[in-house]
């Protein structure tokens, strides 16, 4: 078990399937669903619970549709640590 818990969320309908950020994951936890999404593309989901929050995966997103996220240790609460926007004019990165 990893020392930092992390986790993401995915706008699976965002996703556009072009699995970088399942090659970009130091943990492998991601992977590709075999379902669908409206746009017609198999989405990326997390499959396992060993993410760290390391942000990889959302830096590598060239849609923006990952966020990241840390646990704090002593609330539990989910700290977002990543997240990217504005892909279409003026990009905006943020990691905490
Ligand atoms: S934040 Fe890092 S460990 Fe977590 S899913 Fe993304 S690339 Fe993998
Ligand atoms: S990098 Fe982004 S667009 Fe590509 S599969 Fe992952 S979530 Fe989808």
């Amino acid at each position: 078990m990893p020392s930092i818990r992390g986790s993401i969320d995915i706008a699976i309908e965002k996703c556009k399937g072009c699995e970088l950020c399942v090659v970009a994951c130091p943990q492998e936890s991601l992977q590709m669903a075999k379902e669908i999404n409206k746009q017609g593309y198999h989405y990326a989901v997390l499959l396992e619970d060993n993410c760290t929050g390391c942000t990889n995966c959302a830096l590598v997103c060239p849609d923006a549709v990952i966020t990241v996220f840390r646990e704090d240790k002593k609330t539990k609460e989910r700290i977002p640590v990543a997240e990217i926007s504005k892909v279409t004019s003026d990009i905006t990165i943020k990691v905490n």
